[in-house]
Order: structure tokens, then sequence, then C-alpha cells
């Protein structure tokens, strides 16, 4: 995988992709990174990106030629085109389906806005557009660490353990992860669940999967819709989620 960012902060990337589990992902190699200075596709002294919008109002968005010719110019590298991906708050919410699609891909191009956006134009560019959630942040630079991390982590041998990547939230099963301890099993009068130190590795999957229905119930009621769950489960999740507390 190789990933490339085109932002006018072109530098913030690498403290956090060159750290822990990232940094060893790249040095062996389970993606490269690339970041590009937008200005590096201005023609003038003062290297401008952005100008005022046109109809008025507070600040200053991105203009077009800048982004048009530094994707046109990075598309036209290598052996491969990228998938261009865009930031906005009018994006689609990005989650871990949006990263699991992203993770076959063997290019990705992540171009950052800042000031109040970009030109609406230069969104023509985009195979994907996608919004964090409802806030707004001062630049995409944010966004495009949070693609390339829950990205990255799904690549074979990026994280050490290959496991951890497919029992966890939201895969398979469109669930919030369980409940999970360790040592002491009691803790300041908190009790570890009794079957989870059973050694029943049957009894342990049947609690993690109903734990897992109820947290999802409880904290994320809307993911019910679109989980895998049967008949029976769906009920008493729907049952969990409207009573507000299990059985
Ligand atoms: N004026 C715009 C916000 C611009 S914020 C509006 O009201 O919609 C500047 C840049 O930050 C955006 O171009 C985008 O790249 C990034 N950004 C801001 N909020 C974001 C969010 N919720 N998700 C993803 N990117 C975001």
């Amino acid at each position: 995988m190789i990933f490339e960012t085109l932002s006018v902060f072109p530098e913030v990337f690498s403290p956090y992709l060159d750290a822990s589990i990232m940094g060893r992902a790249q040095r062996s190699g389970v993606f490269s990174f690339l970041s590009h200075d937008l200005r590096d596709w201005t023609h003038d002294r003062h290297r401008t990106v952005d100008d005022a919008p046109f109809g008025g109002g507070q600040g200053m968005l991105m203009k077009p030629a800048p982004i048009f010719e530094a994707v046109e110019d990075l598309a036209s590298r290598g052996n491969v085109r990228p998938r261009v991906v865009f930031f906005s708050p009018c994006g689609a919410r990005y989650d871990q389906r949006a990263a699991e699609r992203l993770a076959r891909e063997e290019r990705i191009l992540l171009v950052c806005g800042r000031y109040e956006g970009m030109d609406e134009r230069a969104y023509a560019l985009a195979d994907d557009v996608f919004s964090l959630g409802d806030y707004v942040l001062t630049g995409g630079e944010l966004a495009a660490l949070v693609v390339m991390d829950s990205v990255a982590r799904l690549l074979p041998g990026a994280l050490g353990d290959e496991m951890s990547a497919v029992d966890e939230s939201f895969s398979p099963a469109g669930l919030l992860e369980y409940a999970q301890y360790t040592r002491p099993a009691s803790y300041r009068g908190m009790d570890v669940p009794e079957v989870l130190l059973s050694g029943d590795h049957a009894r342990v999957a049947a609690w993690r999967r109903q734990n897992a229905i109820e947290r999802t119930a409880l904290w994320r009621p809307d993911l019910l819709d679109s989980a895998d769950l049967s008949p029976e489960e769906l009920a008493r999740a729907r049952a969990i989620a409207r009573g507000g507390e299990g059985e």
C-alpha cells in the first residue's frame, strides 16, 4: 500500500506515522508514505493556495488550480493510479466498512483541506469524500491520519497478532466489541465476570457475543439495523435498547 498526502502542512504526518505500530509497519514494508506540499504546484512568488470566496463571507478558500494540477500530476506518476480521497464535514461518514474497502486499494492519495474549505470544483477530482463526524476540524490532516491508521492496521502483517484486527468493534458482525479484562480478577471491589475465568471456551464465546449485543443495544442502537444478528438476538437487543438495560 502506498499512502500519499497533499497538504499545506506536509510535515505533520511523520511524527505519528513513524511511531509505534505505524512506524514498524512502514519499516517492514506493509505500507509506504509520501507527503506532498500543495504549494509545490503554485506559480506565484508567494506560493498562494487560497483566495476570498465569491459572494462574500468570512475566511479564505483553497483555490482549485493548485489542487487540480497537483492531483493530476501525482496521479500520472507511478504504475497505479491512486484512489483520490477528499475530506469535508459534508462528506460521507467514514467508518470501518470504508476502511475495509480502502484496504483493498494499492495507492491512496489523501487531499487535505484548510481554511474555510475548498472551491467546490476541486471535489470533481475525488473518488471519495469522507467526513470523520459532525464537527469541524481546522484541516484535513487529522482526517488523513485517521484514514491511514485505520486502513494500515487492516493490512496483512501490520499488527503483530494476525487475529487482532478480525475480532473487534464493527467487524465482522457490525457490533461493538465485548468488554475485556486483564489481571487482577478483583480490583477495588469490581470483579471480572466469573465465566471469563472458567477456561470454558464455548461459554466464554457465548458470553462475549451476548455482551457485544448488549453493549451495542445500550450505546449504539443505531448499529443494530445493519448488524449480523439472528431474529431472536435482534428482538432481545431491541428490547434492551428500548428499556435502557439488560434482562
Ligand atoms: N467550511 C467548511 C469546513 C472547512 S474545515 C464547512 O463548514 O463545511 C477545513 C478542512 O478541514 C476541510 O476542507 C476538511 O479537509 C477538514 N475537515 C474539517 N472538518 C472535517 C470533518 N468533520 N471530517 C473530515 N475532514 C474535516
